[in-house]
């Protein structure tokens, strides 16, 4: 129901439970491949919600997109010096209108299961388990494989408010992200 319009954007008291949800979406999934402060660290990628986004950035229908950016040095020929990181991107309207018509999400458990899949997925690409690039019908095998090991994490996490968010995916598995790719030239920079 459209009655009054949903924000486009998180309001502060909304971004402080999107922080908050991203620091324990962080523990959550470097507990679960055990990674060290440095090896999270080398996964290279940042989260912006609606107000940091620059328009390539937003999309429709998706509650949040991965865009990989590559840094590549203008005369290199190989391709091989190139740098790239991921910027999870949130989309603040898709979320917010999803909260408004499912009455029994909230915002910080739903939070934290987006935040914690887009991250499954940066930890699964820089482990070389997924490609960035592939056919779709193997992007939706790999979804498939994110959520399982998403709910996995979440079972256990205790979290208040958690079971309708399951219950959610459980039946909009098809609610897949977006992925594109930006390459960024830039001037040789050691
Ligand atoms: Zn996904």
């Amino acid at each position: 129901m459209a009655g009054s319009t949903t924000p486009n954007e998180f309001d502060s008291p909304q971004l402080m439970t999107v922080t908050q949800a991203v620091c324990v979406a962080e523990e959550l999934v470097s507990n679960f491949y055990k990674l060290s402060d440095s090896q999270l660290r080398q996964l290279n990628y940042d989260i912006k919600s609606a107000s940091q986004l620059s328009p390539q950035e937003i999309v429709d229908d998706h509650f949040a997109q991965i865009v990989r950016y590559r840094a590549q040095k203008k005369d290199s020929v190989l391709g091989t010096d190139s740098k790239d990181y991921y910027l999870i991107c949130l989309q603040d309207h898709a979320i917010l209108d999803a909260v408004s018509r499912f009455k029994q999400l909230q915002l910080y458990p739903f939070m934290l299961y987006i935040v914690c899949h887009e991250l499954i997925h940066i930890v699964r690409f820089r482990q070389f388990l997924q490609h960035f690039h592939v056919p779709s019908q193997e992007r939706q095998i790999e979804e498939i494989r994110v959520h399982h090991v998403t709910r996995e994490i979440l079972r256990k996490s205790c979290t208040d408010d958690m079971d309708p968010v399951l219950d959610f995916y459980g039946k909009w598995q098809e609610a897949f992200d977006q992925m594109h790719e930006i390459v960024d030239d830039i001037d040789n920079e050691e």
